[in-house]
């Protein structure tokens, strides 16, 4: 019966994909750190952006622009709202990919007052000519308008309000040197801890008043691949299966169930995981394989296992990387209970 609880286990999208889901949108929302000091880890970064706006403030001026770059779920939307709310500034929000013509950056920038904090998401994705607008408006606080074509075009410079640009990506190598090289500031978020994630949980559990034991939290927080946005995704799972299967109990043992039948293993490995691991283990001797021939054997899209599966599977130690392809750690092998092979000259622990 637990299994068949969450009809869609095996149905997209993946439940412990990090990306932003639809589902996820209004609990995002609610969730989000409303300054520094609720905005659990990340512990360096923090430190350096309170000084860094602390200064800013104590110049009177606008701060410089802030770019964050790291995988997706980790807080840099919400660091872009701190930031906002720190500096007592209103925010604007867009994306690269929802600008699709230079004049829909062009109304944004033109709209901005003074101080106000414009966030780009995904702005590695921005188009070319869209991106050329922004290297003068960061740098000058100007907007360069070409009127009229060919020969007889001439370039209108027009003066902005003095904003602050914060950008996030989690794919820096993407960036364009000259972009990159207009941010003032850099900062790069990591995974969480095991301990920061059920701080986190703890919060958001609080906020949505669902009552956990701090054992329970830990069991999600272990399975939750160290993402925030997965630990909430996954909280909001098991509250739902809790409430149905364990009368709104919500012990370890509840919790573990629930995992359970979300099919999410003891490490946060999904389905998806698990296969790319047995697949590299079972067909192709533990590696070394190359990344588009490991995504066809799984059936799996290039872009989601480098994004996606990959980081994690790296982060936790069960795959590799070396210079002639990907290939399974003694780690992976272990946590299939697969035997390693005697001949593994290339074996990683
Ligand atoms: P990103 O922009 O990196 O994809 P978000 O900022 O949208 O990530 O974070 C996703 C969700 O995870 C947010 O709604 C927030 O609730 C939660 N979250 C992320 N980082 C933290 C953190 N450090 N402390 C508390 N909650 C966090």
């Amino acid at each position: 019966m637990d299994s068949s609880f969450f009809q869609d286990v095996d149905q997209e999208p993946r439940l412990i994909a990090p990306d932003a889901q639809e589902t996820d949108r209004g609990f995002d929302v609610a969730l989000r750190p409303k300054n520094l000091s609720e905005f659990v880890g990340q512990t360096k970064v923090k430190e350096n952006l309170r000084i860094f706006l602390h200064a800013a403030k104590g110049r009177g001026e606008p701060c410089e622009h802030i770019l964050f770059y790291g995988p997706p779920g980790l807080g840099k939307t919400s660091l872009a709202h701190v930031i906002a709310a720190e500096m007592g500034a209103p925010i604007k929000v867009t994306s690269g990919p929802a600008l699709e013509k230079v004049g829909d950056l062009a109304a944004i920038l033109t709209n901005l007052e003074d101080g106000d904090i414009l966030f780009i998401d995904e702005i590695h994705r921005m188009n070319r000519s869209i991106e050329e607008v922004l290297y003068p408006a960061m740098e000058d606080f100007a907007l360069d308008i070409v009127i009229g074509k060919g020969p007889t075009a001439r370039t209108l410079r027009l003066d902005l309000k003095r904003f602050t640009l914060v950008g996030a990506t989690t794919r820096l190598s993407l960036l364009s040197a000259p972009l990159r090289d207009r941010f003032g500031v850099v900062f790069h978020l990591d995974f969480y801890t095991p301990v920061e994630m059920r701080d986190i949980l703890d919060r958001s559990a609080q906020l949505l008043s669902i009552p956990m034991e701090s054992t329970a939290l830990e069991r999600i927080a272990h399975r939750a691949r160290r993402t925030p946005r997965i630990g909430n995704r996954l909280l909001k799972r098991v509250r739902d299966y809790g409430q149905v299967m364990a009368n709104g109990l919500l012990s370890a043992d509840v919790v573990d169930r629930a995992l359970d039948a979300l099919e999410i293993d003891a490490r946060g490995l999904d389905e998806a995981d698990r296969r790319t691991l047995r697949t590299l283990i079972e067909k192709f001797n533990g590696g070394p394989v190359g990344l588009t021939t490991l995504a066809a054997a799984t059936a799996e899209e290039v872009e989601t296992l480098e994004e996606v599966i990959e980081p994690f599977l790296l982060q936790e130690g069960m795959l590799a990387r070396t210079p002639r392809g990907r290939v399974a750690t003694e780690h992976a092998y272990a946590h299939l209970n697969c035997v390693i092979p005697t001949r593994q000259g290339i074996l990683l622990s």
